[in-house]
């Protein structure tokens, strides 16, 4: 194996553009004036904000150095667990990029919008074949938005039937966005524990469930990347309450074409396409939570849908139990056609051997690393892997020093002390987009930091030496936060 990790080079400091431009200097050169300036130009003289004066030159370096000082998945191996950060294929972003999808105004009206509606259209039944489900919504902006949407589909539901129920079921294992929609929905939650081998017992629900509990949320695979095999019997006894089941399907990408969620009990649940379905994340950029359910919550979809009516696709507003609108459009369309073209470029074989692949690598760094980093559920996973610091105790190495260690051998640092039930914990997720060589310079890394926690813990403590901003002082970053310049 070729020795080619780490990092090392140049890289370069940049000021602000203010402290860096001249009076005078300019990005383009016009012809010298032949006429006598007018008094509208004169009027405005001085008056203009204050922008810095800089050449082309300036401000392409600017930008391209600060570009220098970023990681993302296009330099390096990004294994955030319960994030994929996978590499999304070009290809896909140069659909999104066609004048005609670009330049679409959501204004127009539906006879000039055939080809984009068509689009949204097809997408939905896509998620609804890959999942398993009955109908879609692509409006939510993101899991957490589609949370809510699902939260308020429940909602209705339960009303429409003139209960009114006030709590929801979340185990202990759930991405915080989980309670926080129940309850920004007005449910109460009501957490479960998860059971020695980390998944939830269909007896832990069976002792909470009641006749005031609107459903349960619960991720499958889950966050400790482990799938849920009771949910068939968890699913029947939240419904023999009246209760639904609301699946958080940001793990989606460990089994596509492999579960067909619909099927395993699941009544309404998300997607993140910024996860599963090739749009770069990370930066912050749009994302997009479709919102996959089954036959009864249909009517409560958030409006506009999109209706085929013959060869003809159009938006109706007509769904007297709709929740209403949840985008002041229809969704993220840029997304929407990232996730489409993936799809169709994939194909159903493609797909599903994506999250074989996911599964496999995620096994190859359990197997390969659980001599060196305690495996508290050592069992197979799914498309990631949770370890802790138990071994480096004795050591005083931390998962935060481990995970600051690996930026100085080119890695993006896994998802740490989350989740919650394992003290410590790094979530691995290394996705199907990595080469074996890529995985095994990531475990050789991870194993020589190990053998450094017992010989050099200093060197851990400082870590990153390298990277252009070594370790912050993060109480201070938290507390005294300098956010000018
Ligand atoms: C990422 C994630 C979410 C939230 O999704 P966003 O798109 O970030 O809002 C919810 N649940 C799980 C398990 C996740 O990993």
């Amino acid at each position: 194996m070729k020795e080619f990790q780490g990092t090392s080079g140049l890289i370069f400091n940049e000021p602000l553009l203010w402290e860096k431009g001249k009076k005078g200097r300019r990005g383009f050169s016009m012809p010298r004036r032949d006429v006598v300036p007018s008094p509208v130009d004169e009027g405005l003289a001085g008056d203009g904000p204050d922008f810095p004066d800089l050449s082309e030159v300036d401000v392409v370096r600017h930008y391209t150095r600060l570009s220098q000082w970023n990681f993302g998945v296009d330099s390096g191996m990004y294994p955030l667990g319960s994030c994929t950060m996978k590499y999304t294929p070009k290809v896909n972003e140069r659909e999104a990029a066609l004048p005609g999808f670009a330049g679409a105004h959501p204004l127009l009206p539906p006879e000039l919008s055939q080809g984009a509606l068509e689009l949204m259209y097809r997408l939905e039944r896509y998620l609804a074949e890959i999942t398993g489900m009955d109908a879609v919504t692509i409006q939510p902006a993101a899991g957490a938005h589609g949370e809510l949407t699902g939260m308020l589909l429940i909602h209705a539901y339960h009303k429409s039937r003139g209960s009114h129920r006030s709590k929801i079921i979340v185990p202990d294992t759930a991405h915080g966005t989980n309670p926080a929609s129940a309850s920004l929905c007005g449910f109460n939650s009501v957490p479960v524990q998860s059971n020695e081998k980390g998944i939830i017992s269909a007896e832990a629900v069976a002792a909470i469930m009641d006749e005031d509990t609107a459903g349960i949320m619960i991720t499958n695979p889950n966050t400790l990347g482990l799938f849920e095999e009771n949910i068939r019997e968890i699913a029947e006894i939240v419904h023999s309450k009246g209760g639904l089941v609301y699946g958080d399907g940001a793990n989606m990408n460990a089994v596509m074409g492999i579960v067909q969620m619909g099927k395993i009990g699941f009544d309404v649940m998300h997607l993140n396409l910024h996860k599963t379905f090739s749009t770069p994340h990370g930066g912050g950029g749009p994302g997009s939570g479709p919102v996959c359910v089954k036959n009864i919550l249909e009517p409560f979809l958030p409006v506009p849908r999109i209706i085929k009516e013959g060869d003809e696709y159009r938006l109706s507003g007509e769904f007297p139990e709709s929740i209403g609108k949840l985008q002041a459009f229809y969704g993220n369309f840029g997304v929407m056609i990232k996730a489409c073209s993936y799809i169709i470029s994939m194909g159903y074989e493609g797909l599903k051997r994506a999250s074989q692949l996911a599964v496999l690598n995620a096994n190859y760094i359990k197997e390969n690393l659980k001599d060196s980093l305690y495996l508290p559920y050592n069992r197979p996973c799914m498309h990631e892997c949770v370890f802790s610091d138990k071994f480096q105790e004795g050591e005083k190495i931390t998962t935060l020093d481990i995970a600051k260690r690996l930026m100085d051998y080119g890695f993006h640092p896994p998802t740490i002390y989350f989740p919650l039930v394992v003290h410590g914990a790094m979530m691995i997720e290394p996705t199907e987009t990595e080469s074996k060589e890529d995985i095994d310079r990531f475990i050789k890394a991870l194993k020589s930091i190990v053998a450094e926690a017992g010989k050099d813990s200093d060197l851990l403590k400082r870590a990153p030496t390298l990277p252009k901003v070594r370790r912050l002082d993060e109480t201070a970053a938290a507390r005294k936060p300098r956010l000018a310049g």
